[in-house]
């Protein structure tokens, strides 16, 4: 199981804010330091071993988004990007820039542990299985090398657009992957914002895979910003 064994670095300049989440770690008994700018952030970043970030977007000296840019020039560390109400598109760019999830200004403490587990898991993940051949989220199972994928033991018959979306998510088990990504990866850099094509597909393969499509388990929505494949 874990061990808590994980720096995590808290970015944050609001006192009140760091100081919560700072208990909360403590309770969990994660071990973490703390930084309240951007530049102490990064030169933390290389002085000392850190295994998450946890970043607020507005820090007094430059933008938390530009952090995400220059932490993902060396490392691949898992980022959570804290941020306030209703900005969507702020946490659409903080994902495409390389951030692994996002938390919602005001939050639990339990939010943020599950999804510090999370990223937890996705850095082991990476870790430990980057030669794995076939990945398992609850009764669905990808076979990387034969290019099958498997719902209840059951071979499941999928286009090869679905394989490629399925792939893609299982790839990045656990994260926020945006829309615009999706896009990108699924259909190419012309498609641009054409978000039409991707909700008719999505839509197709949780015909498929889902019990009910109207309430996933599988593949969440994520309002606003895109999809997520459950860790469960
Ligand atoms: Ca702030």
């Amino acid at each position: 199981m874990q061990n808590k064994n994980e720096q995590i670095l808290i970015v944050e300049d609001d006192s009140q804010i760091r100081n919560f989440i700072c208990y909360s770690l403590r309770q969990e008994g994660f071990p973490y330091t703390t930084a309240a700018t951007a530049q102490s952030a990064l030169s933390t970043l290389v002085s000392e071993q850190i295994d998450l970030l946890l970043l607020d977007l507005g820090l007094p000296d430059f933008d938390g988004m530009e952090v995400i840019k220059k932490v993902r020039e060396w490392s691949e560390i898992p980022i959570i990007v804290v941020s306030a109400r209703d900005q969507d598109k702020e946490k659409a760019a903080a994902l495409d820039s390389g951030a692994d999830d996002y938390l919602t200004k005001p939050f639990s403490s339990t939010e943020l542990m599950a999804r510090i587990r999370v990223a937890l898991r996705h850095l082991y993940k990476a870790r430990g299985m980057k030669s794995q051949t076939s990945l398992v989220v609850g009764g669905l199972r990808i076979d990387f090398d034969k290019h099958l994928v498997y719902l209840d033991n059951a071979e499941l018959h999928t286009t090869p657009l679905e394989y490629s979306l399925l792939s893609l998510f299982f790839r990045n088990i656990g994260k926020v992957l945006t829309t615009k990504y999706i896009i990108k990866e699924i259909y190419g850099i012309g498609y641009g914002s054409d978000t039409q094509a991707l909700r008719k597909l999505m839509a197709g393969l949780r015909r498929k895979i889902e019990n009910n499509p109207a309430k996933p388990r599988y593949i969440l929505t994520e309002i606003g910003v895109g999809y997520r494949l459950s860790d469960v």
